[in-house]
């Protein structure tokens, strides 16, 4: 650990090019900023205590490198910061803090407890401040590092209280900043105590895995898919020097809202809405509706290619090359699933749980099987992957089909034990990934009708078609507006084939209706087309058909999930039958 660096007073100039702003807005920013400090310290363990949502009480200790005791003082001046000198300095900003801000923002809003001490100094020092005046100072015995206590925040600020919300719901936010800054320093040991009560622990271990599991408890942690630094294959950007590794959830594994996706540029935590959006794209199709992945992406960027200084609270930075970032995150977030997508596991305690001793009874909860972590979870430090869109037939085992189950599921076995497969489902995969391959829908696969149909929409339809125009008509739709709400079909896609056009299209444009969580136009028209076309439940099927259903599933991308994301199998493994049958 380096020891503690001088704190200097930022000349004019620099202060001037600082982007301004309120640094202190609620408790969790100043847990924010106290736990930036610790970080910047070198700190290999940061412990955070809150009380009544931090206004009564926040303390964060550190054992970083410290203060020396004549530069206390001075840490509570606007802008005075150990971390930088010159103008050149904000160009290449290496540390979580730079501006010399946080201490006197937090100090003029809250009574204010500082005690530090450097290894190599005898002893400590502290300093305490009310309304941003030092009220006392002195010497202090402690082991090295650092130790903050905010009490009484915004006690002289009336007005600033009404705008915070319930004492729980500002801790909730403030065990949101920890939990970033846990995920993003694997190596670092965070805990935090609400109310006396422990919240968040995570070891310190430098395994991104092990803190996913203090963050989000240990069953999650275990399904989270690793993304390795990349290798040659993203060279190909201009970007040099440009790195993303992370964590992602596993397609079953989702949440109701995208606070999920945690980004990190050079390990500070930002808000990004398009790289944010790319992850959730990269997703699509493996995710229902309405929910939202689990990630932690982790971008590394030459410091001068990000510029950190245009957000008071320096959570949203600027990033020279935002579009190859973008790229290199979904083509990596992609690959990883897709090499990974899992297949629900029917262990074999959901199969007695359920009672059934037949397969045609089934209605037991396929449970997902948690995909396993290479042996190094950490950010930095795990084996290279494969380059995606590798040979998609070894992402499924060659199946043989056995029989029809309901006439709606096939059974089949493979090397792995028994699978049932959801012949509506799969057939749905195997068409989107065909449909979305149509740039322009060849003759064979466009139907021109010798007299055109007309149709009548409603407006929203109306809109709707509108607006996927170009999509539609990639898929060999052509329908030409006719007066106030009635268009004329000219041609569909031969897959609509109904002898009652109307009423397909009809049927079809309802079902495009309801993928309105799909943003990607072509990926809604063929998501809708597979629905559409899609041999149904209920369905009998011949074993050559059957056979044909496998085998053109084993040619998919992603064979385990239908384009909404459900599954399109679930599998009894060869293990779990000897279990039932105790032969083991
Ligand atoms: P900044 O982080 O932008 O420099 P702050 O007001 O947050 O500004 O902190 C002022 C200075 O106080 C820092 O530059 C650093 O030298 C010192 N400091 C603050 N917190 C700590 C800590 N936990 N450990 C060591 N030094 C600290
Ligand atoms: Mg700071």
């Amino acid at each position: 650990m380096s020891s503690s660096a001088s704190i200097r007073r930022l000349s004019p100039q620099v202060v001037g090019k600082i982007a301004a702003g309120e640094v202190v807005e609620r408790p969790a920013s100043v847990v924010k900023e106290l736990v930036e400090n610790s970080l910047d310290a070198g700190a290999r363990r940061i412990d955070v205590a809150v009380g009544r949502g931090g206004l009564d009480l926040i303390r964060v200790s550190d054992d970083g490198h410290g203060i020396d005791a004549a530069d206390l003082p001075l840490a509570f001046e606007r802008y005075a910061t150990s971390k930088l000198s010159t103008e050149g300095d904000l160009e290449r900003v290496a540390t979580l803090g730079f501006r010399g801000e946080a201490l006197p923002s937090i100090a003029a809003v809250a009574e204010v407890e500082m005690a530090s001490r450097s290894p190599d100094a005898a002893a400590g020092a502290f300093v305490r401040l009310e309304e941003g005046a030092v009220i006392n100072s002195g010497g202090e015995g402690m082991p090295a590092g650092t130790s903050v206590v905010v009490r009484r925040l915004f006690g002289r600020q009336p007005a600033r209280l009404k705008f915070l919300r319930s004492p729980s719901a500002e801790a909730a936010q403030i065990a949101t900043v920890v939990s970033h800054y846990a995920l993003a320093y694997p190596e670092v040991r965070f805990s935090l105590t609400v109310d006396g009560r422990p919240t968040l622990h995570t070891p310190g271990s430098g395994r991104v895995a092990d803190a996913a599991a203090g963050v989000y408890g240990q069953r999650v942690a275990e399904s989270l898919l690793s993304i390795s630094p990349e290798e040659a294959a993203d060279a190909a950007t201009n970007t040099d020097g440009l790195s993303v590794a992370g964590l992602l959830g596993a397609p079953p594994l989702s949440r109701a809202n995208r606070s999920y996706v945690s980004l990190f540029v050079n390990r500070r935590w930002i808000r990004n809405r398009p790289l944010t959006f790319a992850v959730e794209e990269a997703y699509r199709g493996l995710l229902t509706a309405g929910r939202f992945p689990i990630a932690v992406i982790d971008i590394r960027l030459p410091p001068g290619d990000v510029d950190v200084n245009v957000h008071p609270a320096k959570t949203e930075v600027r990033l020279r090359s935002e579009r190859e970032v973008f790229g290199v995150i979904q083509r990596r977030v992609r690959g990883v699933l897709s090499r990974h997508s899992p297949v629900p596991d029917l262990s074999a305690s959901a199969w007695t749980g359920s009672g059934v001793g037949t397969v045609a009874g089934m209605v037991v909860e396929a449970k997902v099987q948690p995909a396993l972590l290479p042996p190094s979870g950490a950010l930095s430090a795990s084996p290279p992957a494969p380059v995606e869109g590798m040979a998609a037939a070894r992402q499924l085992p060659v199946l043989r089909a056995l029989g029809q189950v309901g006439t709606t599921y096939v059974v089949a076995e493979g090397p792995e034990g028994l699978y049932l497969v959801d012949q509506h489902a799969a057939h749905e995969r195997i068409l989107f990934e065909r449909f979305l391959s149509h740039r322009d829908a060849a003759a064979e696969e466009r139907q021109a009708l010798l007299e055109p149909v007309p149709v009548e929409l409603t407006p929203r339809q109306q809109a709707l078609v509108q607006e996927i125009a170009e999509a539609l008509e990639e898929q060999g739709f052509s329908l030409e507006p006719f007066g106030e709400r009635a268009y004329l079909v000219r041609a569909v896609p031969a897959a609509l084939g109904e002898k009652d056009v109307a009423q397909a299209v009809l049927r079809f444009l309802d079902l495009l209706e309801r993928e309105d969580a799909v943003s990607d136009r072509r990926q809604r028209v063929a998501i809708s087309l597979a629905c559409h076309t899609a041999i149904r439940a209920g369905q009998p099927l011949n074993p050559e058909e059957m056979r044909e259903l496998l085998r053109q599933l084993e040619e998919t991308q992603m064979p385990r999930t239908c384009p909404h994301g459900r599954p399109t199998m679930i599998h009894l493994s060869a293990d779990a039958l000897a279990r039932e049958f105790r032969r083991r």
